[in-house]
């Protein structure tokens, strides 16, 4: 499938949720069987052959793009997600919003340190999440590999943000406007 016809499968959404915002909609592109399988093999492409013992999967479009790596590469999947979800201890990492605060934790036994791991989320922009998500990777004193996205959105820092640490990035589909 040509990149063309991947993109369209992307529903741009005007405004939403806030005036100024185009949301990147990727329930369409999950609708169909062969734009999704094209997805989750352009993202597993780079990667290939390289060792990696997990993904560290980002809540909630993260998981679908993370099972499906996961899958594909033969390694396994940690989950990143919001407070109150995980049911065992964990670490966490604080990233500032543009209203407060959040967080994400990932159980502190689902990364051993030395370990090799793989940054996955359905799309980049302004690179707040993906970053305390890196530091929180650093926290476990494992080796990160890369950060792979179906979408980046190109105007916005997220990329460079990540690149900056040193982080080698990669994604399928870029948008202008964010
Ligand atoms: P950021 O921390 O700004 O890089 O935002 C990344 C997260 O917010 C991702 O998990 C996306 O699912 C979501 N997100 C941010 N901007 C958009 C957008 N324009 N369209 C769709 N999802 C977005």
């Amino acid at each position: 499938m040509k990149i063309d016809r991947l993109k369209a499968s992307i529903t741009t959404v005007s405004g939403y949720p806030k005036p100024g915002i185009e949301f990147r909609d990727i329930t369409s592109l999950l609708l169909e069987a062969e734009a999704l399988r094209e997805c989750v093999l352009r993202m597993a492409a780079p990667l290939r052959g390289q060792p990696i013992d997990k993904i560290v999967a980002i809540e909630a479009r993260g998981f679908i793009f993370g099972a499906a790596l996961a899958m594909e590469l033969g390694c396994g999947l940690v989950l990143a997600r919001k407070p109150g979800k995980l049911p065992r201890a964990t670490r966490k990492a604080s990233y500032v919003l543009e209203y407060g605060e959040d967080s994400l934790h990932i159980h502190t036994d689902a990364i051993r340190e030395g370990e090799r791991v793989l940054l996955v989320d359905d799309l980049i922009a302004t690179g707040g999440t993906a970053d305390a998500v890196v530091s929180l990777v650093d926290a476990f004193a494992a080796t990160l590999c890369g950060a792979v996205f179906a979408v980046a959105l190109e105007d916005l820092p997220g990329m460079a943000r990540l690149r900056e640490r040193g982080i080698a990035v990669h994604y399928v589909m870029s948008f202008k406007g964010g």
